[in-house]
């Protein structure tokens, strides 16, 4: 092979042009049927819970119940989703000291973990609030990001991770969800994130289950559509930092441990984790397909 003229590093892996991403609060019964739509259609979520008022009993409280779903079924729900912080007792982070900010958010960090069985690294806001104490405090307790409430059109990779604005809530309107992913996905130049958020109980509370289909079900299922969770979009961005191009562009590095895929001369490659991959040679690395 000859040294190639350009490596490129693509945002998303497997050479996809849009990551879609979902992020749902407060974990209800309602979540459930999200859930369950979600798996069918290949959509991928983060779910942001209160361990304080998640069940206790070990009892599944009824399909559409305004109850928090029991702890007990949080790591069979979510499975394939990501899980995520929302504090313990759901307070406005903004009003309390720093040691009930650092309680509210690291207790409720150990006990999704005692449920799902793997470190929670994400978060989300509740109410959306935030100050810069609740920022710097979260900074030094290692959350890897936090959702706010806010929207932005072009919202990955954030400047500052721990005020996180999403594309748009599931019900917004002019333009709805549907119609600003059809424009995006439209235009074939698009490279960037599609980042919705909001709650499975709005569906029940404007009674408005067809809205789970009408919003969600049309961003499922392109083939050129990367379908991840908040936090699978965060460390496919810290491993494609990571990489290391030799500036000959006769070699490649990869210390992380999640394999990157770059595009050598516009031919997609994957470069696997803790490897160190040369270009010079006939079939080094293996071809992405
Ligand atoms: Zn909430």
């Amino acid at each position: 092979m000859q040294t190639p003229l350009r490596i490129e590093i693509p945002p998303f892996p497997y050479g996809k042009r849009i990551a879609v991403t979902l992020s749902f609060d407060d974990g209800h019964t309602f979540d459930r049927r999200t859930v369950e739509a979600f798996n069918r259609w290949g959509l991928k979520a983060t779910f942001n819970l209160n361990s304080g008022t998640l069940g206790r009993s070990g009892i599944k409280p009824a399909d559409g119940e305004w109850k928090p779903i029991d702890a007990s079924e949080v790591a069979d729900l979510y499975r394939g989703h990501e899980v995520a912080i929302h504090t313990v007792s759901h307070p406005w982070l903004q009003k309390l000291d720093a040691s009930q900010i650092a309680t509210e958010v690291l207790e409720d960090r150990k006990a999704l973990e005692d449920l799902v069985g793997y470190p929670v690294r994400g978060m989300a806001y509740p109410f959306g609030g935030y100050n810069q104490q609740v920022i710097d405090i979260l900074r030094g307790l290692g959350v890897v990001y936090c959702r706010t409430v806010e929207s932005a059109e072009w919202c990955f990779p954030p400047k500052e991770p721990l005020a996180w604005a999403a594309t748009a809530h599931q019900y917004a309107e002019n333009p709805t969800v549907p119609e600003r992913f059809e424009k995006i996905y439209a235009n074939a130049r698009y490279n960037g994130v599609f980042f919705i958020w909001g709650h499975s109980f709005e569906f029940h509370q404007r009674n408005d289950w067809e809205g789970l289909e009408r919003i969600f079900k049309p961003l499922s299922g392109k083939p050129d559509v990367w379908y991840c969770t908040n936090i699978e979009l965060f460390d496919y961005e810290a491993a494609r930092r990571r990489l290391v191009i030799a500036a000959n562009r006769k070699s490649v590095c990869n210390p992380s441990a999640l394999p990157v895929d770059i595009s050598v001369d516009g031919k997609l490659m994957a470069i696997p984790g803790g490897q160190l991959v040369s270009l010079a040679e006939e079939g080094s690395a293996p071809a992405r397909t």
